[in-house]
């Protein structure tokens, strides 16, 4: 590797929020020949809806793709005890809103990934291909290989297919993911369903109980809706300690029945139970939550690296996985970028080394946190303390009703965070 060419070829695995943005960012740069390899058929978007914030809005910025994005504002969201319905903590607007006017919002997924997909230049994704094995060619790239029988070779690989990424398991054999005992159920259904449960439908709340919780909340800014075209309302709810199902490989998107997911919020306040059982049967998808250890090196081969879910499985932690892998698509362009500036002839592996620079510590400094939080919670539950003093704990372990704490996540900004690097870069030059 590293000998000049006039084109370099990028294989990107995986079209999910990290691979897009990583296609949009990197078929800016006229060097380099860009293809997205995505095993579904078409475009295919399991999840309801996902939480955006100010960090998803910077990198949308960058990607020029924040157009098509909007949803439903999450001002004034209410934290509640979920047997008996009391407001813990109230969240007000405009608190979610002061670094950006769009805010904190949540979205239908399909509209995150329609925006970015009207960012992708023609014909570089191919659908119908599974990854099923990557090797390394020395000097000649990455030979890729699909289910269909075809096979690719690419000068730098960019693995981008989620959680279950086949790539990280060939570089890091050891790195195993595990299921976490957390279920999530989600589906979105007509807001008018729920106009007889004022207290679920009109803005966002959380239910918590000891082993679970309801999340609520509308995915749709009715005043952009198209004429007919129906407001929609996202539940989902989750389970913290459900049995694994053995030999499962597909965790994400399996139908669930109405009874599976009403006989786990059996205890809870009867809005809970009445907006579950107001889901028609059928629409309800199941999320079994698997997570790994943090990454000890997100590159490899020289040639390889590891995006999104791929290189942190982190369980949804934070919610807001899908603005990590945006970040790292755009920051991994500019690092390329950079280096191919700096001489063309030989641009990857450093430009991997700046990636891994910028990216790896904070993926690291997320598990970091989690470890402390999950120990400070273990030890409240261990001393007996109330749910409501347990409730707290977790509020603070997801920054919510605390001020800054974690505005190293929500108020991430990526282009700040590329403009100290070259600052940092230029003074230890100079
Ligand atoms: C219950 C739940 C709630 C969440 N809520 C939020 C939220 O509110 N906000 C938020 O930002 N994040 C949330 N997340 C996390 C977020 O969904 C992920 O972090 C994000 O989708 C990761 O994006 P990705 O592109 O890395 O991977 P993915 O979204 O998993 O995309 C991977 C892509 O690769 C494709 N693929 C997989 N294997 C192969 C293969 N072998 N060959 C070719 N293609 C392949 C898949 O079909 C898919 O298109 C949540 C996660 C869960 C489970």
């Amino acid at each position: 590797m590293g000998s000049y060419q006039p084109t370099t070829t990028v294989a990107i695995v995986g079209g999910g929020p990290a691979g897009l943005a990583a296609a949009i960012a990197l078929s800016e740069l006229p060097f380099l020949s860009v293809t997205i390899y995505e095993r579904n058929p078409e475009p295919r978007e399991v999840g309801a809806g996902i939480s955006l914030s100010y960090n998803a809005w910077k990198v949308l910025d960058l990607l020029d793709a924040a157009d098509g994005v909007w949803g439903s504002s999450k001002a004034d969201t209410l934290q509640r005890n979920g047997y008996n319905g009391d407001v813990v903590l109230k969240q007000p607007w405009p608190e979610n809103a002061k670094e950006d006017k769009r805010g904190a919002i949540r979205a239908r997924r399909t509209r995150l990934q329609s925006g970015l997909l009207a960012k992708i230049p023609e014909g570089v994704i191919e659908f119908n291909k599974k990854l099923v094995t990557v090797e390394d060619l020395g000097e000649n790239g990455a030979l890729l290989q699909f289910e269909d029988g075809s096979e690719a070779v690419a000068d730098l690989v960019v693995a981008a297919e989620g959680i279950r990424s086949v790539v990280r398991r060939t570089l890091y054999p050891d790195l195993r993911i595990h299921f976490t005992g957390n279920t999530a159920w989600r589906t979105l259904i007509p807001r008018s369903s729920l106009a007889h449960l004022p207290d679920i439908s009109r803005g966002t709340s959380w239910w918590y109980g000891k082993g679970g919780h309801a999340y609520l909340s509308g995915v749709d800014d009715p005043s952009k809706l198209k004429p007919g075209e129906e407001e929609l309302f996202e539940l989902s709810v989750r389970s913290y300690h459900e049995p694994e199902i053995p030999g499962r490989t597909v965790s994400w998107g399996i139908p669930a029945t109405n009874e599976r997911v009403q006989s786990r919020f059996l205890e809870y306040d009867q809005r809970v139970q009445n907006a579950i059982a107001a889901v028609p049967e059928g629409n309800w998808r199941e999320f079994a939550n698997y997570a790994g250890p943090g990454p000890e090196k997100i590159t490899g081969w020289d040639k390889v690296v590891l995006i999104g879910d791929a290189s942190h499985p982190l369980h949804g932690a934070f919610g807001s996985g899908a603005a990590f892998g945006m970040e790292d698509g755009w920051t991994l362009a500019r690092a390329i970028e950079l280096t191919y500036n700096r001489d063309p002839s030989n641009f990857l592996r450093s430009a991997l080394q700046i990636f891994e620079e910028i990216r790896l510590p904070y993926y690291q400094g997320m598990y970091r946190y989690l470890a402390e939080q999950r120990e400070k919670l273990q030890t409240l539950e261990a001393d007996n303390r109330s749910f409501d003093d347990i409730l707290k704990a977790r509020f603070q372990m997801f920054g919510i009703g605390q001020k800054g704490n974690l505005d190293w996540i929500y108020k991430h900004n990526i282009g700040q965070v590329w403009e100290d690097y070259l600052q940092g870069r230029k003074e230890v030059n100079a």
